[in-house]
């Protein structure tokens, strides 16, 4: 079948919830990723960082095979062999003393506001349904009635209310207004420590250690969704810990199954995660064998092949590059690790443009925001890799630079006659 014959099959069954670039992919190795006319692309995505470990990474591959040979679902209504283990293992891993796993990572966002409330009631006694959970302005967590309920995009909300009350916003990276929010029924403050939906926008340096200190000062739950920039993304474990935070709950998901399988988790100590009791939570996925067996081989690869290391290495070389280019369609380059954000200029006219024009060239990358072009390669890319990656870059701002002027200069000339 041809591309626009798949094209017209997912416009006419599929609910339209997004815009994807029009490239078909059939299969996929390490970074890269095959259309189904044969053409090559690096992923630059990495399906939002969750395919870390590279696609289709053959420990994993095994692992969800041997695996689906054994056993795939029992429920927790009865124990498997698999749980456990996994469970010991991230918690080592961590430094947490336990989890909660879980399917998706809006599902593990929920638990950990559940958490959070109960906390809030049975240990610093907030009255009864008056807890306050302090989000960020522009912050991605999820797409439940509940999340978006505490989105400041107004088309995530729009026509989907009424929404869930609890919720308080501060400007992300705002100190002052952070302290300010804090009332007596605070219980805890949701943060991602770099936020990847909104453009890859860092906090100023001293927040996250700030907000560590006002959590414990104020008596409420420090929780990070490191769904998208934990597990090496940007080149430490947790995205937090280049701040030498350790949040109170920490929520994990996407390279946490390496892209194979939804398994997400949130990770806690026991005085708070031991506060949920059979009843309290749920969910009929949630730490299956099959997933467990899938999250324990991608944490093994995570670690055996040092990606966190990589992450740090590949990403500085990366961005030193990227910083080095010349346009006046680049108005910042920043990031951490293989989570990189170039966001454009006004003249640019968009990212989504140059993403075309990547494409076009054999990188797949997605606008985010409209202006940012994000940069996260799974964590296995190579030096060559990245230089080859630098170069189509490169190639695109200058040609699309080339092309306006053209444009332009047709456009004085018709004028003046
Ligand atoms: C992707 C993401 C989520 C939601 O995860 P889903 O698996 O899509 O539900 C939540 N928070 C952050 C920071 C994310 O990047």
């Amino acid at each position: 079948m041809s591309t626009e014959k798949y094209i017209e099959l997912e416009h006419q069954y599929v609910a339209n919830i997004y815009h994807p670039l029009d490239v078909v992919i059939e299969r996929a190795e390490g970074v890269w990723m095959y259309d189904v006319e044969g053409k090559r692309y690096l992923d630059c995505l990495s399906a939002y960082s969750a395919v870390s470990q590279g696609h289709c990474h053959p420990r994993i591959v095994d692992a969800l095979v041997d695996q689906a040979q054994q056993i795939t679902l029992t429920s927790r209504a009865f124990r498997n062999d698999q749980l456990g283990p996994f469970s010991k293992e991230l918690c080592e891993l961590l430094g947490y003393d336990m989890v909660l796993p879980l399917n998706s990572g809006a599902e593990a966002v929920e638990a950990a506001i559940k958490l959070a409330r109960k906390w809030g009631y049975e240990v610093k006694g907030v009255p009864n349904d008056q807890a306050e959970i302090i989000v960020c302005g522009g912050n991605f967590h999820g797409r439940t009635t509940t999340i978006i309920s505490f989105s400041s995009e107004p088309k995530y909300r729009k026509h989907f209310g009424p929404f869930t009350p609890g919720f308080k916003f501060v400007p992300f990276g705002d100190m002052d207004a952070l302290v300010d929010a804090v009332t007596p029924n605070t219980v805890a403050f949701l943060v991602e420590p770099i936020q990847g939906e909104n453009g890859i926008n860092m906090p100023p340096d001293g927040y996250l250690k700030f907000a560590e200190t006002l959590c414990r000062r104020e008596r409420m739950l420090l929780i990070t969704d490191e769904i998208q920039v934990g597990l090496g993304r940007t080149g430490k474990l947790l995205a937090s810990q280049h701040d030498n935070v350790r949040a109170d709950i920490v929520v994990l998901g996407k390279a946490l199954s390496g892209g194979f399988y939804p398994v997400s988790a949130i990770v806690a100590d026991k005085p708070i995660m031991g506060l949920f009791h059979p009843g309290d939570h749920g969910s009929t996925f949630g730490g299956n064998p099959l997933g467990a067996a899938v999250a324990r081989a991608a944490l093994r690869v995570l670690v055996d092949e040092k990606l966190v290391e990589n992450s740090a290495v590949q990403g500085r070389r990366l961005i030193e590059r990227l910083r080095r280019m010349e346009s006046p369609y680049i108005h910042e380059v920043r990031g951490r690790g293989l989570l990189i954000g170039v966001e454009v200029t006004a003249e640019a006219d968009g990212a989504r443009r140059f993403c075309e024009a990547l494409a076009e060239r054999g990188v797949l990358c997605k606008e985010t925001h409209g202006t940012v072009i994000r940069f996260a390669p799974p964590l296995v890319i190579t030096s060559e890799q990245i230089d080859w990656l630098a170069e189509q870059v490169e190639t695109v701002f200058d040609q699309i630079e080339a092309q306006d002027q053209i444009e332009h200069e047709e456009e004085m000339a018709s004028t003046a006659v």
